[in-house]
């Protein structure tokens, strides 16, 4: 029946937001971002994404925090040469590390980062309305700016620093 059809499928232009999602992973791409970026669009919404950046994670199959449950529950793994094991969300991009074999990810994301909207979310990403996607978007990049300034903070405190330690020096050696 096309009256029903059309009733469903609701105004032109107006998709699902996982058809939406597709579109925008296109224009991603087409920018050329480095993946691992935390602002670097919508790709890692996917949970096949998130799955693929669990290569060489040290817990498998006898563990709860298996790369599937890991991505399941929002987390991407961003390893260092140092720590192995780190693993960010990645929308509110909170990163823990030192997992054990029986840490529930949901649970742990829950804990550290209980401000974070993903991890609260009722439904599949691909379930959301065009506009809920837009909020829960919108509130990721507050996420994404805040990491941004505290990175910025972090790294003129250092500079300063720095800065100091070389003036103290200087002014000793007139003396
Ligand atoms: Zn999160």
């Amino acid at each position: 029946d096309h009256k029903v059809f059309l009733e469903k499928s609701g105004p032109p232009g107006f998709g699902t937001a996982s058809d939406l999602l597709g579109k925008l992973t296109i224009t991603t791409c087409s920018l050329s971002q480095p993946e691992s970026a935390p602002d670097s669009g919508t790709k890692m919404y996917f949970y096949e994404n998130r799955l693929k950046t669990f290569e060489g994670w040290p817990f498998d199959e006898d563990c709860t925090c298996t790369p599937e449950n890991m991505a399941k529950a929002g987390f991407i793994h961003t390893p260092s040469d140092n720590c192995p094991d780190i693993a960010m969300c990645f929308f509110c991009l909170k990163e823990l590390e030192g997992w054990e074999p029986d840490d529930d990810p949901e649970k742990e994301h829950k804990s550290h980062s209980p401000s974070c909207h993903f991890i609260s979310l009722k439904k599949t990403v691909e379930e959301l309305t065009v506009e809920e996607f837009f909020k829960l978007q919108k509130e990721r990049h507050k996420f994404v700016i805040k990491k941004k300034c505290n990175d910025a903070i972090t790294l003129y405190e250092e500079a300063a620093k720095l800065k100091r330690a070389d003036i103290v020096k200087t002014a000793m050696g007139e003396e």
